[in-house]
């Protein structure tokens, strides 16, 4: 169809020069009654109006909007672009230059909001970040200046403030390893180092390597009844152990005094295995849940017993499992216990 509002300036040329030439030529006729003197002037006036109007617009309409693709676009137009403002651009109408600009405007719109998301997530950051660095070198300057001020001549304080100190670097070395590897994973650095193995085996190492400070609090370390037949996983084993330690990590922190922490895996179908760490401790209120993942979110029960670690180990478990494609949940109840769950791909033949 002939649509008035997608008219080319050819066509709006045409039809601009029709309705000049059509009354002009009657007019004549009706003077001078004779038909070839009618017809010719009827030719010459639309040939000449038609040239004359399109090449006004040409001119002066699409040498603006030629500006303003050169603008939106930003970048020199190369010998391809030339071409098409040349050639193609005059042909495009009115209604296809507005779409263009509009679809410009919500891209533009897209990247401010992206701009502002991330600027409120770097403010965020670094406000978390200081309040993490100085709580560790606050105690740190306590402990040396009480030190210095005498502390290190009484046998009864100075080697517990000097293990407190310890303790407290401890924390800024956590503290900057976990910085360095969530850097490392938000710029996409992480390559995946994919082999088969049995995860079943994987659990128990790190239960192994953490066996000295879940008996700290007598816990019970174990694999759930129904759940030791091996299955074999196709995902990078040293990454997915640091996923594992810092569940089991977070598990015995957050766990009870001689309560159990129980890990599962099932085979969900062909292509995926369940991996969940389960324990019986504090819990996590409902809504924490949604938040939980975020770099340095701690539930208050974690802040006010001062058992947390840098507040990134969530962050780092959802970007490794991620990375690989899969995903990782939790389920809580306060005082009930908490599970975390990840997929992983089955093994690969
Ligand atoms: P953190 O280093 O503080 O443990 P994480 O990112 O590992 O940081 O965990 C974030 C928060 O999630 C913790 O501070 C704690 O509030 C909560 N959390 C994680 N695991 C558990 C768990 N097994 N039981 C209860 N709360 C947990």
């Amino acid at each position: 169809m002939f649509s008035a509002k997608n008219f080319s300036p050819q066509q709006l040329s045409a039809l601009t020069a029709l309705i000049l030439a059509v009354p002009i030529a009657l007019g004549i006729y009706f003077f001078y009654p004779v038909w070839w003197v009618t017809l010719l002037s009827f030719i010459v006036i639309f040939l000449g109006s038609f040239g004359l109007i399109l090449f006004m617009v040409q001119k002066f309409v699409y040498r603006k909007i030629k500006l303003i693709y050169k603008l939106i676009y930003q970048t020199k137009a190369s010998k391809r672009e030339e071409f098409y403002y040349k050639n193609i651009l005059p042909q495009k109408s009115i209604d296809d230059v507005r779409e263009d600009v509009e679809e410009w405007a919500i891209q533009r719109k897209e990247e401010i909001e992206l701009l502002k998301r991330n600027e409120a997530y770097r403010k965020e950051f670094l406000q978390n970040l200081s309040h993490e660095l100085k709580t560790p070198i606050f105690a740190i300057q306590g402990y040396v200046d009480t030190l210095l001020n005498g502390a290190l001549e009484n046998p009864e304080v100075n080697r517990k403030f000097l293990s407190s100190t310890s303790r407290n670097i401890d924390r800024l070395v956590n503290l900057a390893d976990d910085l360095d590897e969530i850097s490392k994973l938000e710029m996409g650095q992480l390559t995946l180092n994919q082999t088969n193995f049995i995860i079943q085996d994987l659990i128990k190492e790190v239960f192994e390597s953490l066996a000295i400070k879940a008996d700290e609090k007598q816990l019970k370390l174990g694999i759930k009844k129904g759940c030791e037949f091996p299955l074999t996983v196709y995902a990078d084993k040293e990454k997915i152990r640091q996923v594992l330690i810092n569940l089991i990590d977070n598990a015995i922190k957050y766990g009870k005094q001689n309560g159990e922490i129980e890990a599962s895996a099932y085979k969900i179908d062909g292509k995926q295995i369940l991996v969940e760490i389960s324990d019986d401790g504090l819990g996590i209120g409902e809504e924490h849940l949604d938040r939980i993942f975020e770099r340095f979110y701690r539930t208050d029960l974690a802040r006010s017993r001062k058992i947390g670690g840098s507040g990134l180990g969530l962050a780092i478990c959802k970007h490794i499992i991620e990375a690989h494609n899969q995903t990782i949940h939790v389920r809580s109840s306060l005082d009930i216990g908490t599970t975390f769950g990840f997929t992983l791909e089955s093994k690969k033949d």
